[in-house]
């Protein structure tokens, strides 16, 4: 590895600083699990790493029922899941950090990190997209607010601009009667990553039997994490009997496009879809019935 050279700014202006001056030749430094890997591999090549952990407003973790979540670029996995209040709150959100690859991992790794990593397969997208999550993103002109299913464009790329990065994560409270959960297929438990990711998020009505908003997000079968409208809004004013839950996951599979590749072909991948959207959605269903 050659010699890079290591920046800690503590404040948000001194980053937009650092990364507008050093353009591409900065990487931003959040747990590091991609970022090193990549350097040593020379998959990626910086001049200067800028390690964000020492900006207050990045290691920010607030949950509050009535004002919702936000989660600092720099927090890492353990806290999101050792914090009882997000662990009632948000359990499809729970379900995606406490499985991101294993505790040592999640003791550095950062949902902001498998954010910008933009890795079509990235475990945590589907269920920030499914939770309605948005991006608060600092940069020269000031700080922007982008939806989770818009920030990435392609394998590894996203939305950021010169001298922008991502400051939090922010998620609306839980709406009553409410329920999620993310899941993912991979062929051995541990250090792999998903073949497909399903997260899915669903409403019930006061009684609980009606659906009255859904949504359904996918990883690993497209160029970008996907959020699939069609699907959510297939659930919405049924029961969430089977025949609906059917029409979902088909919908999802017939959006889904997937890649043949060593970890499974392209069929393979579409009837996986089918799968694990029907099993996140009941899921998720028990979690808002619980409520
Ligand atoms: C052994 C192992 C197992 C793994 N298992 C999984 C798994 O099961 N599921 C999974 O999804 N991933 C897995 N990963 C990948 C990785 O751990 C995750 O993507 C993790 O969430 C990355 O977070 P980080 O904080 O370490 O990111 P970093 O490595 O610090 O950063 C990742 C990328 O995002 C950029 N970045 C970081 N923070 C910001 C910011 N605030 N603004 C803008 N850009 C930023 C960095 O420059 C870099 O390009 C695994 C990695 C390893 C080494």
């Amino acid at each position: 590895m050659k010699d890079i050279d290591f920046a800690a700014p503590k404040t948000i202006a001194e980053a937009v600083a650092l990364l507008s001056k050093h353009g591409d030749r900065a990487k931003l430094l959040a747990g590091g699990t991609d970022i090193i890997v990549q350097l040593r591999e020379h998959r990626r090549d910086a001049d200067v790493l800028v390690d964000i952990q020492r900006i207050p407003e990045l290691n920010e973790l607030t949950c509050d029922a009535k004002k919702g979540l936000t989660i600092g670029a720099a927090v890492p996995c353990y806290r999101i899941y050792e914090n009882k209040e997000i662990v009632k709150l948000y359990p499809g959100l729970i379900d995606a950090a406490s499985l991101i690859g294993g505790i040592q991992i999640q003791s550095r790794a950062t949902l902001g990190g498998n954010l910008c990593n933009s890795s079509p397969a990235a475990d945590s997208i589907p269920p920030m997209i499914a939770l309605e999550g948005v991006c608060v993103i600092a940069g020269p002109s000031g700080t922007r607010e982008l939806p989770v299913e818009k920030f990435c464009t392609a394998p590894g790329k996203n939305a950021l601009g010169k001298g922008e990065f991502l400051v939090s994560l922010k998620f609306p409270p839980p709406k009553a009667n409410s329920g999620a959960s993310y899941l993912r297929f991979i062929p051995r438990n541990e250090m792999d990553i998903a073949v497909v990711g399903a997260g899915v998020s669903v409403v019930l009505d006061s009684n609980k039997s009606r659906c009255t908003a859904a949504r359904v997000a996918l990883a690993a079968v497209a160029p970008t994490p996907l959020l699939i409208p069609e699907a959510g809004a297939a659930l919405v004013n049924t029961g969430l009997d089977a025949a609906a839950i059917d029409k979902a996951a088909a919908l999802a599979k017939a959006a889904a496009k997937p890649i043949s590749d060593m970890r499974g072909d392209a069929e393979y991948r579409r009837h996986l879809v089918a799968v694990l959207v029907k099993r996140a959605l009941h899921s998720a269903i028990a979690r808002a019935r619980q409520n």
